[in-house]
């Protein structure tokens, strides 16, 4: 799980941009508009630590484009976080929007950090130092923040509560993933990882395939991971092998039991810093395998649930030949080398644009239930959240089937010929 620094994920998401953008014959205005960021923000983050001394964090927001609504995307907390990262990242929040058909545009902001090295407290600073530097430049109407890789609610409560602080007033919008009971929303949480297996359910009936017939491996164990494992076996399905980053051995190791892993057994055995423990999985009859290995399953499905590029040149041969569908929970994990690949083996690919939809667009209906005050419980959003994942899955399914296109580039089309009309129609190309 590990980033690869050779690894460019900007230009890995112009490369995917530059080829839908050819087959549309966009124009010259429209890729200059698009294939990089119309404004974005770097600055330091001064951070008072608990031994006294002054930490200087480098800060990033990049708002990728805004003309279907506010710049809407997550802040990461990251060792390995780049400007390239969170430019890449922005754009795919445009094109995420785009395909979810919600109101908001594409942004991402990121700070060069380990959040398990710090405190809470010191956490607090840097949610806080990070507000000071954007305050003037997101708000509900302007940019929405939410949680990403290493943040959560309580970050997001800390941001929004110094932004209401400089602004002398209580605008509860201009932020997602809040806390429920503090302006979050019910589904929240579970968002990401639920919207995920909403896409590949729909996958699953559009191939004739049961869930109950499908085993699945999925790289990673946070947020998203542990939802998606969570609803795909609800409908059916078991998942043989997860893998998790060990925080104290910084590397991964993959969990495997033959007759599928239990969540519940699994979250009963993680660390504080979201590592699951290797002795006592061995104690509950789990193999434990190097990281990398959960790519290398004979299952139908594999989820990959963590971060960037990880199905590469170097190991997507690797790929056993019964795997037929990949959902991206995580953003941009394959590289386009290895997307060539896929495609060319007929791997059914439901792209993370899609697949992880699920998150923002919880987030938009946090938006819309903060701006009313008035909230609806877990039924009602994750209802809704199905039901607009649902839609924008067929979309796609549809113009992939009548375009004989590949679900990635099918996806592509649509987000970007959505986002191209609204700035026509602007005027601003
Ligand atoms: N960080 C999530 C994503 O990459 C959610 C963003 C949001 O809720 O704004 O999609």
């Amino acid at each position: 799980m590990a980033t690869d620094r050779s690894f460019n994920p900007l230009e890995m998401a112009q490369r995917q941009f530059d080829t839908v953008a050819d087959d549309l014959q966009l124009d010259d205005g429209a890729r200059q508009l698009l294939r990089t960021p119309m404004r974005e923000y770097h600055f330091n983050i001064p951070v008072r630590m608990d031994d006294g001394r002054v930490e200087v964090l480098r800060g990033f927001r990049v708002q990728h484009n805004d003309a279907r609504g506010p710049c809407k995307g997550g802040v990461r907390f990251h060792p390995q976080e780049t400007a390239d990262t969170v430019r890449a990242l922005a754009m795919w929040m445009t094109w995420k929007c785009a395909v979810a058909d919600i109101p908001l545009g594409g942004g991402k902001g990121g700070v060069i950090c380990d959040p398990h090295n710090l405190s809470s407290r010191e956490q607090e600073q840097v949610c806080r130092g990070w507000v000071r530097q954007v305050a003037r430049d997101v708000g509900p109407n302007r940019d929405v923040p939410a949680p990403d890789v290493m943040t959560n609610g309580q970050h997001m409560l800390w941001m929004l509560d110094e932004y209401e602080t400089i602004h002398g007033e209580r605008l509860p919008g201009m932020i997602t993933g809040k806390p429920v009971g503090m302006g979050g929303s019910q589904g929240r949480t579970q968002a990401t990882g639920y919207g995920v297996v909403y896409t590949l359910r729909e996958a699953l009936k559009e191939l004739g395939i049961r869930p109950q017939d499908t085993t699945a491996s999925v790289q990673g164990f946070g947020n998203v991971a542990q939802y998606a494992i969570e609803l795909y076996r609800q409908i059916g399905g078991t998942t043989l092998c997860v893998s998790c980053w060990d925080q104290r051995d910084q590397t991964s190791y993959a969990f495997r039991k033959a007759d599928g892993i239990d969540l519940e057994e699994l979250r009963s055995i993680t660390d504080r810093f979201g590592g699951i423990e290797r002795e006592k999985a061995r104690d509950l009859g789990y193999e434990v395998l190097d990281g990398d290995q959960w790519l290398d399953q004979d299952v139908d499905i594999l989820i990959p649930s963590a971060l960037e590029n990880q199905i590469n040149a170097s190991n997507v041969e690797r790929i056993s030949p019964k795997v037929k569908i990949i959902a991206e929970g995580a953003n941009g994990p394959t590289t386009p080398d290895a997307d060539t690949v896929l495609k060319e083996r007929g791997v059914f690919m439901i792209p993370d644009f899609l697949a992880n939809a699920g998150g923002v667009t919880c987030s938009y209906f946090e938006q819309v239930q903060s701006n009313m005050n008035y909230f609806w419980d877990a039924g009602e959003v994750l209802g809704k959240l199905d039901q607009q994942m649902t839609a924008a899955y067929l979309a796609v399914s549809e113009l992939a089937q009548h375009g004989g296109l590949y679900m990635r580039d099918a996806a592509y089309v649509l987000a970007i010929k959505r986002v191209v009309t609204a700035c026509r129609d602007r005027g601003w190309i």
